[in-house]
């Protein structure tokens, strides 16, 4: 018997004829349950319990929204396993890294309890005599989340974490691909005692429910991961409508790792390997292109070949495995289409791109290298977001530089290098919005900003103390005493 699996409206999990099937892409006969597509007059109902919750929530004590955040991290930690387990097989990224997810989002709950209580302002004294201004940030409003299906449960969680920490409403719209860690998630908040209407849940179609939320003029804000279509409809839906929303858009990367003949092998090696094909290529912050200096470069090819070969590719939930499956049919295609784009631009195709059989039916792609990569081929500019690297040959470090900003992107970048000298210019020099020395692209603590530049990204850094740049309006309050 598969389960059904409700929206949150008002409190309520309500339940609809039209059903989204979960399955598993490790093994596309497992089916995980059957989740409520919302209608169009459920997400109209969702944005108006919200902003009736929006009342009292904003003025709710910041002790009370830290509880509420730290039971419901208190709880994602303890069920970390079994979170992870639902992720892994949703998702299909390895056990490790599920769990691993899993774990972050506890943390990143904890880490926004206390932002409830942190937030701060400033005073400054007025212009005028006797004039004092005080400058604090209060709550924006009902806030719409919209995720993607790549990280199912720490995205969300930093996103609605911090929404609710600084006194917001949610109205949270998931990836089809993985609505079960988000109503885990969400079912997980509503226990930890929110109140009615401070977050709602709206699974279902993009277009619709997300084309709703975006053009209504009761949400105050979106919060977006996800394709730069997307992100850039929504910027154009969310301008034109009735109500100019503040956005906050995370978008691709086709992020460069630049390896210089003086790097340690065996690092950059890890870093590339790492970088680009754990979690099978499909994260934003992947190391996609691999920029490699001459003198190193054979060396470094033959080594991550090495590593390709002894990589275990298969069932997610198969604690041996190293990468699982890619996420589904359409991820497959998009991934199978461009090997074929890298052959015809004629890139050497290094190692892999096979379709891989195994004893259950899923989406596997051996992970793949391409060589010879020319920076205006297809391969290098755009993003694939599967398991294949394009590694491009370059003289010397000004020339990795300027291949490395040679991308409508800027997310994240790395470089490996034993020079003070090129790691120190780099860091300058990159356009990224994250830039790492001797550590992979990807990986990213949770207390620090994260975002990117160019077509990565708009609008304000998210986690870390700098979410209350989005998640906040500032108030600029004058006083004077009245009496000298
Ligand atoms: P991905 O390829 O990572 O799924 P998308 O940009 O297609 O990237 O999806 C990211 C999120 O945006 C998903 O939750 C998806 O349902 C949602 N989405 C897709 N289309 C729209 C749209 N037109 N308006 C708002 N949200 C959308």
């Amino acid at each position: 018997m598969v389960e059904r699996y409700g929206n949150l409206i008002d409190d309520e999990w309500v339940t609809t004829d039209s059903l989204n099937i979960n399955i598993n892409p490790s093994d596309t006969n497992d089916i995980i349950g059957e989740y409520a597509r919302a209608s169009e007059a459920d997400v109209h109902a969702a944005v108006a319990a919200a902003r009736q919750a929006f009342r009292a929530w904003s003025h709710t004590a910041p002790l009370v929204r830290h509880d509420i955040l730290a039971r419901a991290s208190a709880e994602v930690a303890q069920r970390a396993d079994e979170l992870g387990r639902l992720l892994s097989r949703e998702e299909g990224k390895t056990l490790v890294e599920g769990v691993g997810e899993a774990k972050r989002a506890a943390q990143v709950l904890a880490f926004m309890a206390g932002e409830a209580l942190r937030i701060g302002g400033e005073r400054i004294a007025g212009l005028q005599e006797g004039s004092d201004a005080e400058v604090t940030r209060e709550p924006l409003g009902v806030i719409g989340v919209i995720t993607p299906w790549n990280f199912p449960i720490a995205i969300p969680s930093w996103k609605i974490g911090a929404a609710l920490a600084y006194g917001n409403c949610v109205v949270f719209k998931p990836a089809e691909l993985v609505p079960g860690s988000a109503w885990e998630l969400v079912s997980i908040l509503r226990r930890a005692g929110l109140p009615p209407g401070v977050l709602n849940l709206v699974m279902g179609s993009g277009r619709l429910v997300g084309g709703v939320l975006t053009a209504h003029k009761e949400v105050d804000a979106i919060s977006f991961t996800g394709s730069v279509p997307t992100g850039r409809g929504i910027a154009a839906a969310s301008v034109a409508g009735p109500a100019m929303k503040r956005l906050q858009l995370e978008m691709g990367g086709k992020n460069p790792l630049v390896v210089l003949d003086d790097a340690d092998l065996d690092l950059a090696v890890e870093c590339a390997v790492n970088g680009a094909f754990y979690s099978a290529g499909q994260r934003c912050t992947a190391s996609s292109r691999l920029i490699v200096t001459d003198g190193i470069h054979d060396r470094f090819v033959q080594a991550v070949v090495a590593r390709l070969e002894a990589l275990r590719i298969g069932h997610a939930l198969d604690a041996d495995n190293q990468i699982g499956p890619v996420v589904d049919q359409s991820q497959l295609d998009t991934d199978l289409e461009y090997l074929e784009i890298g052959v015809r631009e004629n890139a050497v195709l290094r190692w892999g791109g096979k379709r891989l059989e195994r004893p259950t039916p899923g989406f596997y792609l051996q992970p793949a290298l391409f060589t010879d990569v020319q920076p205006d081929m297809r391969i290098a500019r755009e993003e694939i977001f599967g398991p294949i690297a394009s590694v491009l040959r370059v003289s010397g470090y000004e020339e990795a530089l300027a291949v490395a900003n040679d991308t409508e992107f800027g997310l994240s970048s790395g470089i490996c290098t034993s020079s003070l000298k090129y790691a120190t210019h780099f860091k300058r020099h990159s356009e990224a919005g994250i830039v790492k020395v001797n550590q992979g692209t990807s990986g990213l603590d949770f207390h620090l900003p994260f975002g990117g530049r160019k077509a990565s990204s708009y609008g304000p850094r998210e986690q870390g103390r700098y979410s209350a740049e989005f998640y906040t309006i500032v108030k600029t309050a004058y006083t004077s005493a009245g009496m000298v």
